[in-house]
């Protein structure tokens, strides 16, 4: 034996073992615990779909992994097999979050416990107890590093720790803030930033649209779909719900057990059921997007493709729920895996809101701790204005906190100077300061002059002048366009700038918002004390779909016999918000300055709109930048 050859004997144990495929490891390792449906060696083919994503955390560059999926398609089984891969062959320390620190203990008790049990070269690598620590329910300890399990509801177990590896499991369930600390999957993401070798793996079923931190993910990657071939014409395709059909799919005397198909998008021809199998075991990941980073990958899959459960199956779980918005949601997340929207002719229930309100902590007045910044909109009618106060917080969560009708000519003086007061006095917060309106939006499409007019005299008070346009991807607010004559042509001395507000985007966005059940980012929150004509009132419109030139395209209307200024009013404060700068306010900022807002609190930007609408929030600041301005433009 020469002494290279001895060389390599003597340190063959110590060699790190060569690196192999996830699936490949998984295939010669991984045993499925008694209680699963299927116990024993974990099988690739059996869902052909597993390996790829397993496979992917390997793959050269990449080091982030989003999975936005629906139920029962394997996603645990994906989590341990990676889990237990790395404590076997690339140990570090690791960590992963589940919704609470309750379901952390579940899932370590009835999941990852008999994976490793069932692995022996992870079972040999666990600490059971040594001189410094012992493994716990939340805390794995194995040679090389640790596994610790937390609640993403816990910031104290999401801070001060750094690790490699981070898997964040149902991050859709997470609330918007761990504690004070913010966005629990950030924090635990900050987590691994130490190291140059960082691998961040989240997955969820997605929630609702708007409110969805996997659908974010997924879109930010480079969104990978199963492709599997037509069985007719070899076409490539990715199953979506749209394209199966059934008898009588969507009537309400369905038969849906009457045949169903898959129609090829190719050749149109429609797929039985018994091709599946075979259709799955030549399947392919493709992406269809480039990722925002190319480290990050994302895949996407819905439960069509399990083959723990039939397409008959799945669409007679379509039929049950169809007629019921609850259950609709649940088929949209858990059996297609995506976010649920609301469907286009669908009425919000306002008595439901109703009822959400009367459950409220606070009352009209009073701004409530978390509403950081006040807002109005308000409408103009023959005979009244009527005006919402909107309180706007982190995450943009927001309270209405006053509504009322001013009666009276907006011909005269009189309902202004009302107005006027409202959005000039200062609203009591729970702490003990008080807030004062930032910005009120005033509709201009009914008497357009003289609401300019009210303006112009107002504009001390942070009035502003819009006027809503509608139509797809129309900006919330656009930039404003200078008013410098009235309707008889003469000139208007210092005119004033009209804003458009893309009232279908802020109806769309508003909507969406109220489908949210849990108080956070986004949420919707009213007074105890609201009268049920408002709710009425805001859920009185329906996007409906109409077709021009064979082209669908959506509208809004109004539902007959009720009226929609509270809809209008909460569009024109939403739009206030955003003329404030609303997505970019430094919020720890103002809950310093609770008492005395300050212009700072709106961070440095290079959007032209919000930008010109800094100045807004607060008087000193407005005139010293407009006197300015006066100066420089007195001096060209
Ligand atoms: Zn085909």
């Amino acid at each position: 034996m020469d002494a290279a050859t001895l060389v390599k004997e003597a340190f063959k144990e110590f060699t790190p073992p060569k690196r192999v495929k996830i699936s490949v490891w998984a295939a010669e390792h991984f045993e499925l615990p008694e209680t699963s449906a299927e116990p024993g060696k974990w099988n690739p083919t059996r869902a052909p779909y597993q390996p790829g994503i397993l496979d992917a955390v390997c793959e050269p560059g990449v080091q982030k992994v989003t999975l936005m999926c629906s139920a029962q398609i394997g996603k645990t089984i994906i989590l341990l097999i990676i889990i237990c891969y790395l404590i076997h062959l690339d140990p570090c320390s690791m960590l992963m979050t589940q919704p609470t620190t309750d379901m952390a203990e579940i899932f370590s008790k009835e999941k990852l416990s008999s994976a490793i049990n069932n692995v022996k070269p992870v079972s040999a690598k666990i600490v059971q107890k040594s001189r410094n620590a012992s493994s716990t329910i939340l805390m794995k300890m194995f040679a090389g590093g640790f596994l610790r399990l937390a609640g993403a509801n816990s910031p104290s177990s999401l801070a001060s720790m750094s690790i490699r590896a981070y898997f964040g499991d149902e991050i859709d369930k997470y609330p918007a803030s761990a504690g004070k600390e913010g966005d629990p999957v950030k924090l635990a993401m900050q987590r691994t930033e130490t190291f140059w070798n960082w691998l961040v793996f989240l997955v969820s079923t997605p929630s609702i649209k708007e409110n969805s931190r996997i659908e974010d993910e997924f879109e930010e990657s480079d969104q990978r779909r199963f492709f599997l071939p037509c069985p007719h014409c070899g076409h490539r395709q990715h199953l979506v719900w749209e394209r199966f059909q059934y008898a009588n799919k969507d009537s309400k005397e369905a038969d849906p057990l009457s045949g169903v198909y898959y129609i090829c998008e190719s050749c149109d021809r429609p797929i039985e059921e018994k091709y599946k199998s075979r259709m799955l075991r030549e399947g392919q990941w493709q992406p269809t997007a480039v990722a925002k980073d190319p480290k990050h990958i994302g895949f996407h899959i819905n439960r069509f493709y399990s083959p723990w459960k039939g397409w008959v199956d799945l669409c007679l779980d379509y039929e049950s729920s169809k007629d019921d918005h609850q259950k609709l949601q649940v088929f949209w997340n858990a059996t297609l895996g995506l976010p649920f929207e609301r469907v286009a002719g669908e009425k919000l229930d306002w008595q439901r809101l109703r009822d959400r309100g009367s459950q409220s902590n606070y009352q009209q007045g009073i701004v409530p701790n978390g509403g950081l910044i006040l807002t109005a909109g308000v409408d103009v009618q023959a005979d009244r204005l009527e005006v919402a106060i909107v309180a706007w917080g982190r995450g943009e969560e927001s309270w209405v906190i006053r509504y009322e009708k001013i009666l009276g000519d907006p011909l005269k003086p009189d309902v202004w100077e009302h107005l006027a007061h409202v959005t000039s006095q200062p609203y009591p917060h729970q702490s003990g300061a008080e807030l004062r309106v930032r910005a009120a939006c005033i509709d201009s499409g009914y008497l357009t002059q003289e609401v300019y007019h009210q303006v112009r005299k107002y504009r001390y008070l942070h009035w502003f002048a819009i006027k809503g346009v509608s139509g797809d991807g129309k900006p919330m607010v656009s930039r404003p366009t200078a008013q410098e004559v009235n309707y008889k042509g003469d000139r208007i001395k210092r005119g004033i700038q009209l804003y458009k507000v893309g009232v279908d985007l802020a109806k769309e966005t508003l909507y969406a918002r109220s489908q949210i059940e849990t108080p956070g980012a986004k949420y919707l929150n009213f007074p105890k004390n609201l009268d049920s004509n408002w709710y009425e009132g805001f859920c009185s419109e329906v996007q409906v779909t109409k077709h021009r030139n064979g082209q669908p395209y959506m509208v809004w209307e109004k539902l007959a016999g009720v009226r929609n200024e509270p809809l209008d009013t909460s569009v024109y404060a939403l739009a206030a918000a955003h003329l404030v700068g609303i997505t970019r306010i430094k919020w720890s900022t103002v809950e310093k300055n609770l008492e005395a807002p300050i212009a700072e609190d709106i961070q440095d930007n290079d959007d032209g709109c919000e930008q010109s609408n800094g100045k807004a929030p607060n008087n000193q600041t407005t005139n010293v930048r407009s006197r300015s301005r006066t100066i420089k433009r007195r001096r060209g």
